[in-house]
């Protein structure tokens, strides 16, 4: 069977690029390793720029559920920052429901969606593409958007390979407690948890109160991680991090039996993103937020990014890496500089980052800046060059008055 665009991966970046390109009336086919509906290791945290950007997530009911109070704690749990807002300062997705329901926005935008085939290989011929799957069966396009996640195959085969010292790794659970035990335990806010270093780890804990689950998890920065830290086992973390949820009375002492799962994300993206015929997305091109682990919005993005160039290509039959590279350019023209500048912030991680917050929590005009910033379109990354100057100013305060 021959496509125009053969999508690898049902994510947000496959599907969002799927349904883009099928209401172009482009032949789109969207390739699936699992079944749906599946689960994916994630928060389910939506920063409200995703909701600002792409509308039809509330219109089509996608969000779980909103948080309108948000705290950052020490690793000491001696100081906090509080953010409250009237509007939401986060939104949260079940990851089962999401990722369905996107798929089923792409199918019915008249993308054909193929799931329970791994695509294992690929091979650029000269007027088409074709890859092969694992029952034997191949299909051939004029262009591949590889969106397969953190482990890309697609990426693999045009030469790019995520490092394993550039990885966020995570234990996480989502307990199933109910509306009137989150109402309790986080208010009728649903307020939002993040602890610092727990258990010293070179990272942050979180607490996402959903409708009626709570998913809770650790992650560590590997590219954080000094040597002559001492080796921190990431499960026995999660473990020291419920107890102290539950000592804070932030999860109930019994809690019902649900599996711990495991998941890594790529903290820093790939040097080339195109290929002949071929635009990597999402995880598989390396574009996670390496500070926060953030993934969804710029999966999307890019799966937004890459449709609109695909489109063009096919326009003007131009599907060669030249002509893909406007992909590239756009991302970096749109995102390049706050990924440097996370970069470099996230190797924080590894050192005392408690002093920030001690700091930080001490200024009202910060916290004000920043928790105005949240709700906004452009979310928080928009108004930096408002809040990196109040955070000096309210650093250079703190060291004055010492
Ligand atoms: C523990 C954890 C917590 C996270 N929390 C958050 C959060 O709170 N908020 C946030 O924004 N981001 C979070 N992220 C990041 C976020 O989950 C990812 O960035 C996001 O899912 C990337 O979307 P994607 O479409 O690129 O890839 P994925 O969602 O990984 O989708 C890739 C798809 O490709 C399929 N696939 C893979 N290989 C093949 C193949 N060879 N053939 C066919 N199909 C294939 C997979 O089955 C999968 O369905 C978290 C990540 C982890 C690990």
């Amino acid at each position: 069977m021959f496509y125009d665009v053969v999508i690898v991966g049902a994510g947000p970046a496959g599907s969002t690029a799927a349904k883009i390109l099928s209401e172009k009336g482009i032949r789109t086919l969207l390739l699936e390793k699992t079944t749906f509906p599946r689960d994916k290791p994630c928060g389910g945290g939506l920063q409200m720029r995703v909701l600002h950007r792409f509308k039809y997530l509330e219109e089509n009911n996608l969000i779980d559920s909103y948080s309108t109070t948000f705290q950052i704690h020490t690793s000491t749990m001696t100081h906090h920052i509080d953010f409250h807002h009237t509007k939401p300062l986060q939104a949260m997705v079940l990851r089962k429901s999401f990722d369905a329901g996107l798929v089923n926005l792409a199918t019915r935008s008249g993308a054909v969606l193929q799931c329970g085939n791994t695509v294992q290989d690929m091979t650029n011929q000269k007027h088409n593409i074709r890859l092969i799957l694992s029952d034997g069966t191949t299909v051939e396009s004029q262009l591949i958007i590889g969106a397969d996640g953190t482990w890309s195959t697609i990426a693999k085969k045009i030469g790019m390979k995520q490092e394993c010292n550039h990885i966020g790794i995570s234990v996480y659970t989502e307990y199933p407690i109910g509306q009137e035990t989150i109402h309790k335990l986080y208010g009728h806010e649903r307020g939002v948890h993040i602890h610092l270093q727990p258990n010293g780890l070179a990272g942050y804990g979180w607490v996402f109160p959903k409708k009626e689950h709570v998913n809770i998890g650790v992650v560590e920065f590997r590219q954080a991680v000094n040597p002559s830290m001492e080796k921190k086992n990431l499960q026995t973390s999660f473990t020291y991090y419920l107890q102290t949820l539950k000592k804070q009375k932030l999860l109930p002492t019994r809690l019902p039996k649900t599996a711990t799962h495991g998941g890594a994300f790529p903290t820093c993206q790939m040097k080339r993103l195109t290929a002949d015929r071929v635009m990597l997305c999402g995880d598989a091109a390396g574009l996670t937020n390496p500070m926060t682990g953030e993934g969804i919005y710029y999966a999307m993005c890019s799966g937004e990014m890459a449709a609109e160039i695909a489109i063009k290509a096919l326009e003007n039959n131009a599907t060669d890496v030249q002509s893909l590279r406007r992909y590239q350019r756009r991302w970096n023209h749109e995102f390049r500089g706050d990924f440097t500048l996370m970069n470099r912030l996230s190797k924080r991680w590894g050192r005392n980052v408690d002093r920030l917050i001690e700091i930080a929590c001490k200024d009202k005009k910060l916290i004000d800046v920043i928790c105005e910033a949240i709700p906004k379109p452009g979310g928080v990354q928009k108004d930096k060059w408002k809040i990196i100057p109040r955070f000096v100013f309210a650093y250079c305060k703190n060291r004055f008055k010492q």
